[in-house]
């Protein structure tokens, strides 16, 4: 009989959020593989459990993948735990998930720490509808891109970000979606716990000040979110209009279309006005 993938979600910083359905589960299966086994053992150890540890990093996923599915087919139980969280987010796990669909090998998550789920529960954006984007491309113009494509996006954007690369990421969301408001949330579940409710400018203030590990959380986009606003909007002075806009991040051209559509006027008349 084959045996079954448990995908065990472990803490992100207080030891204690380790589920008693996740300890079970790692002291019961046969192998534990872990996206760092040093780590891992350090989480196996405070638990007093001992379980034979095999790696499974992101750079090895798909060739280790292959190693796990013969374990499974050998009736073997195999447990997945990254670092810190959910396995999968962010994290190893997509792979392995896919080969065992294949081979039609059992499937469990055993449900715990998320930081992004953490993060926007007490943000205070909207938890309605939300999109999670994870890691922003470490090439310039890809982060840039990915950023354009969410430029007019109404709900609530998630992003995670190592501490050494925030304040690169903080100024290119500036560059691209304006000084939207954010929310920092620092350090979930550990002594240092803290949301960072401020302008992109107001972060960056202080940004040396910021340290540890960040969730970053952008409030949607406002642009033709509802009526009312479309209504001041219109009461206001073209230029103040246009800055409203280009607040929001948005270029000449798009700003001009922006303004036509609100207004009801030809695009052309409003060219012609920031001639
Ligand atoms: N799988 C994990 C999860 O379920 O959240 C995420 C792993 S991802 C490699 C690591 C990123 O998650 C960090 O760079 C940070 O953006 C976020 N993160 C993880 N732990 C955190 C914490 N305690 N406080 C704030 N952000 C955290």
């Amino acid at each position: 009989m084959q045996g079954k993938l448990y995908l065990v979600a472990t803490p992100i910083g207080n030891l204690d959020d380790i589920t008693l359905r996740a300890l079970k589960v790692l002291k019961e299966v046969d192998v534990i593989a872990a996206e760092d086994t040093r780590h891992t053992l350090g989480l196996l150890n405070h638990f007093e459990i001992k379980k034979p540890l095999i790696s499974y990093y992101k750079e090895i996923e798909k060739e280790k993948s292959d190693s796990i599915i013969e374990l499974l087919e050998e009736g073997k139980n195999v447990a997945v735990v990254s670092d810190a969280g959910t396995p999968g987010i962010s994290d190893p796990g997509e792979e392995i998930v896919k080969k065992c669909i294949e081979k039609g090998i059992d499937i469990i998550p055993i449900p715990g720490a998320c930081a992004f789920v953490n993060a926007l529960i007490a943000s205070g954006f909207s938890t309605r509808e939300f999109i999670f984007v994870g890691f922003l491309s470490t090439n310039r113009r890809e982060k840039v891109e990915k950023l354009e494509e969410l430029k007019l996006e109404k709900r609530t954007i998630i992003l995670y970000e190592a501490p050494h690369k925030l304040k690169n990421t903080l100024e290119t969301i500036k560059e691209v979606l304006g000084n939207r408001n954010i929310v920092l949330a620092r350090e979930l579940t550990k002594v240092y716990e803290e949301f960072i409710r401020k302008t992109v400018d107001e972060v960056l203030e202080n940004i040396d000040e910021y340290r540890g590990e960040f969730v970053i959380l952008i409030e949607g986009s406002s642009i033709g979110k509802k009526e009312v606003e479309l209504s001041n909007l219109n009461n206001m002075s073209i230029e103040e209009h246009y800055k409203y806009y280009e607040d929001q991040g948005l270029d000449k051209k798009e700003i001009i279309k922006q303004i036509a559509k609100d207004r009801n006027v030809p695009k052309n008349d409003i060219y012609q006005m920031f001639l």
